[in-house]
């Protein structure tokens, strides 16, 4: 059998990560986790973590659901693949855009399925451009998006986000896209009311409409609560303000729920949760809780209307659209949260506990800030309390915090200073007790390590 070691050196001589500091994953070695269950991972160690993130925002109904692995093979016996390309289907493909088109909110009634967040944001780049053409206005290209923004990694998806670590490598981000302030008011709205902010960071969506031409403009994109970016939970204010404004303007509204969707924020997703009106809306992750790859662009009927209307077809898709195991998986997904009531139990029940628990540790000295929404939260750290000054970069408070977490237990993701957490939705308030004592041993031990 193989032990850590040999694992971790055959990961370092041939497997490529994604988004890691090669150098540190070399001296330290790979944390290996070998199996899951409920809302734990145990590594090959046998050390047992509580998975404060989900995976990575995923793994909605936690690990080891036998439904899941079992909708998974028997469709695989039936028919392990087959694609929608060139008119053809299969009911897996059919009867998922069916209950998506219940499912989600009114008017978006039509699924192009993709195999990942970021190719839902691929198509949504090549959809809206291909929209406006359609109707005679190709002129309309532009895409606005938002400063420290996620939406992928892609060449279009990194291009969509708004992360400037990002843009520096490739020459990112492509023509056409540009990027405006985000709504954060920890970090750029201290000292100015919150609503006042809001209104604010929302108006330079108008002021960049005007700037570029109203008829330039094809579509603005967000996340309802940026994620990766630190979840940035926007205030009231804004996007009612952003509603207004691409209604005004008559620009498409693209909404980015990868993250946010099938129950996160307490609603089944944050679009109703904010009261929003997509013209588009992006979905993965949750979708099959990471048990199988999996994306969704929803399309309303008006531009589903255009497109399928149009004379040229729409010359986009990839081998995995509507992959039917993962299809078959996601329908399944969707019966358990529907069978076992998850998203009102998280609105009514766990995502409350977790907001009170959460607000506790704002108490201690390292927390600027503690915020939460549904079951997405938030820690800023700061040195100093009273004034809210951060650490020096060098210092590596987030990471620091981070590796500290995950030695006491807690899997928890630093981005910059700001410490997050998207436990999966069956996490019971027992376990958000434990999750909250293992974030308060951590934040003290940081504070020690800090000192
Ligand atoms: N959009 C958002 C909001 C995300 O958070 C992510 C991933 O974290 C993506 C898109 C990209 O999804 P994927 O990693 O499945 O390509």
């Amino acid at each position: 059998m193989s032990t850590t070691l040999t694992i971790q050196q055959q990961d370092s001589a041939h497997c490529l990560h994604p988004f890691t500091n090669f150098k540190e994953l070399n001296a330290k070695g790979a944390r290996v986790i070998e199996r899951g269950e409920g809302v734990f991972v145990y590594d090959s160690e046998g050390n047992k973590l509580l998975d404060a993130m989900a995976g990575l925002w995923c793994v909605n109904l936690g690990y080891g659901r036998q439904e899941l692995v079992d909708a998974a093979a028997k469709q695989m016996q039936q028919l392990p693949y087959y694609n929608l390309f060139f008119q053809t289907t299969h009911t897996p493909a059919v009867e998922l855009s069916t209950l998506l088109a219940e499912l989600t909110p009114e008017g978006l009634n039509h699924a192009f399925f993709t195999g990942s967040g970021s190719e839902c944001n691929d198509t949504v780049v090549r959809m809206v451009r291909h929209y406006w053409a359609s109707k005679g206005q190709p002129q309309k290209l532009e895409i606005i998006s938002r400063k420290n923004a996620y939406h992928g990694s892609t060449m279009a998806g990194a291009s969509l986000g708004g992360m400037a670590f990002m843009h520096q490598q490739g020459g990112l981000p492509i023509p056409n896209i540009c990027h405006i302030d985000q709504p954060y008011w920890f970090e750029e709205g201290q000292g100015q009311d919150p609503q006042e902010f809001g209104l604010e960071r929302a108006r330079q969506l108008e002021q960049k409409i005007l700037e570029l031409g109203e008829d330039k403009v094809a579509a603005f994109i967000a996340e309802p609560i940026q994620g990766a970016g630190g979840v940035i939970i926007p205030p009231d204010s804004y996007w009612p303000e952003i509603q207004r404004i691409c209604d005004k303007y008559d620009i498409l509204l693209v909404v980015d729920e990868v993250i946010c969707g099938f129950g996160r924020t307490g609603e089944w997703f944050a679009s109703q949760t904010f009261n929003i009106k997509p013209d588009l809306l992006c979905l993965a992750k949750g979708i099959t809780s990471g048990y199988l790859p999996l994306g969704a662009v929803m399309v309303s009927d008006e531009v589903a209307k255009v497109i399928t209307d149009a004379n040229s077809e729409f010359a986009h898709g990839f081998t995995y659209s509507g992959h039917p195991a993962a299809c078959a998986v996601a329908i399944e997904n969707i019966r358990i949260m529907q069978q076992e009531n998850i998203v009102s139990r998280v609105r009514d029940e766990v995502a409350p506990y977790l907001a009170q628990r959460w607000q506790e540790l704002a108490e201690h000295p390292l927390v600027g800030e503690a915020r939460s929404k549904g079951m997405v939260a938030a820690l800023e750290l700061v040195a100093d309390k009273q004034t809210k000054q951060r650490f020096a970069k060098e210092v590596n408070a987030g990471e620091v915090c981070r590796d500290i977490c995950i030695n006491n237990g807690l899997i928890m993701r630093a981005c910059g200073q700001t410490m997050i957490i998207s436990p999966p939705l069956v996490i019971t308030k027992q376990q958000v007790d434990q999750l909250v004592t293992l974030a308060k041993q951590s934040l003290d031990d940081t504070l020690q390590a800090l000192s």
